[in-house]
């Protein structure tokens, strides 16, 4: 069996006004200890996975801003993933940068501790936007570390953007992109801002004090990049997620084609053999259990049939290829038709997906109203 590796650094150097994900600012004191439970988690999950001849095809370094960790923290950590797991020689090796936590010393030195792709929060190359966002770096850092991960030897370098952001015109996501693309990386990212529950832009929002392009501005942002990426030869392989051929993220492939992936560190999520597992969300229980040899997992979840088909259908409905009909059954054993025959042909007939030769996809618009899409393959 193969699985993918997903490794959750919890630590920023700074929340950004947005970010809801499990991760913390001001805890530099956990760098070491935390460290130390990463280590005894992979040594202790890779020992025994090993004994059953699992081999990691993807290890992602996810956060959190890995980065933040000192070099040497993320040294022990390479090392003891290549140790304790069987790696693929071809395995795809990812690590978040943070471009104000990465200089060239510290992408040389990971490169040659086996990470070969970076993937960039950059997020706008816009200074008055990134202020607005409380992002760390500006516009000059992030093209100094995309630079400097080139000389570093990276040729498998991804960037995060967003658009709907506060103080960003529809001038400054256009010349976002056009930066993205001089500077020539195989692989974008561009996500819609959302504001999340119980972060500073929701309380903002609350007060009438957060200012945001409105509907028709962010409408046609949304329009611009799915227009301007793959006139630049990024071919849009996911709703969010555009690449240059051979440069999609093998690792985040996995995630939507329903295959294994094991999550080592605090809120890190495993799905193996069709079981859905997660950590503690609190960091402190996270050093402290493992550190005593126990497990930090709190949730474990065996799906129901119908919520495993659901599931299936729409995180492969997520990606350009879309969902193989005969892959469904071989899964579970049933015809598509005979489960979602009437549902498809009501989202055909509202052009939100379409059949392809065997498979089912979703169309323009459904790329845009996927979650809409989605709702309709839930169990009721
Ligand atoms: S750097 Fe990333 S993980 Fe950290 S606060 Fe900002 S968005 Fe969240």
């Amino acid at each position: 069996m193969e699985i993918g590796l997903y490794i959750h650094v919890p630590f920023c150097v700074q929340k950004c006004l947005y970010c809801d994900f499990t991760s913390y600012d001001n805890m530099t004191d956990l760098f070491w200890s935390y460290t130390d439970a990463l280590l005894q988690e992979i040594a202790k999950e890779g020992a025994a996975l090993a004994k059953d001849g699992v081999q990691v095809s993807t290890v992602y370094f996810g956060g959190g801003t890995p980065t933040a960790l000192p070099i040497e923290c993320l040294e022990r950590l390479l090392l003891q993933v290549k140790k304790s797991f069987s790696l693929l020689p071809e395995a795809e090796v990812t690590m978040e940068v943070n471009p104000g936590t990465a200089d060239a010393e510290k992408l040389t030195l990971l490169h040659s501790y086996g990470v070969n792709r970076l993937s960039f929060g950059v997020q706008s190359f816009d200074d008055d936007v990134l202020e607005a966002c409380g992002r760390i770096h500006r516009s000059k850092e992030a093209i100094a570390a995309l630079d400097a991960a080139k000389a570093a030897g990276f040729s498998n370098v991804s960037l995060d953007l967003m658009y709907g952001l506060p103080r960003q015109t529809f001038e400054s996501l256009k010349e976002s992109l056009a930066q993205a693309v001089e500077l020539d990386v195989t692989h974008v990212s561009v996500y819609g801002l959302k504001v999340e529950e119980n972060t500073p832009f929701f309380y903002l929002e609350k007060q009438g004090k957060l200012e945001l392009p409105d509907e028709d501005v962010e409408a046609q942002m949304y329009q611009f990049v799915n227009e301007f990426l793959p006139n630049k030869g990024f071919r849009r392989y996911e709703i969010s997620n555009y690449a240059k051929r051979g440069y999609e993220s093998r690792h985040n492939l996995r995630y939507w084609r329903y295959q294994s992936y094991l999550g080592l560190g605090v809120a890190a999520h495993s799905f193996l053999e069709g079981r859905r597992l997660a950590n503690t969300q609190d960091v402190h229980e996270y050093i402290e259990i493992v550190s005593r040899g126990g497990s930090p997992r709190v949730e474990y979840e065996e799906s129901d049939v119908w919520t495993a088909m659901a599931e299936f259908v729409f995180l492969a409905l997520r990606t350009a290829d879309g969902l193989e009909t005969a892959e469904f059954t071989r899964r579970f054993s049933v015809v598509f038709d005979d489960i979602y025959g009437q549902v498809t042909a009501e989202l055909i007939e509202k052009d939100l997906v379409r059949h392809a030769g065997g498979r089912i996809c979703l169309t323009e618009r459904g790329m845009q109203f996927g979650n809409q899409v989605f709702e309709e393959f839930l169990p009721e």
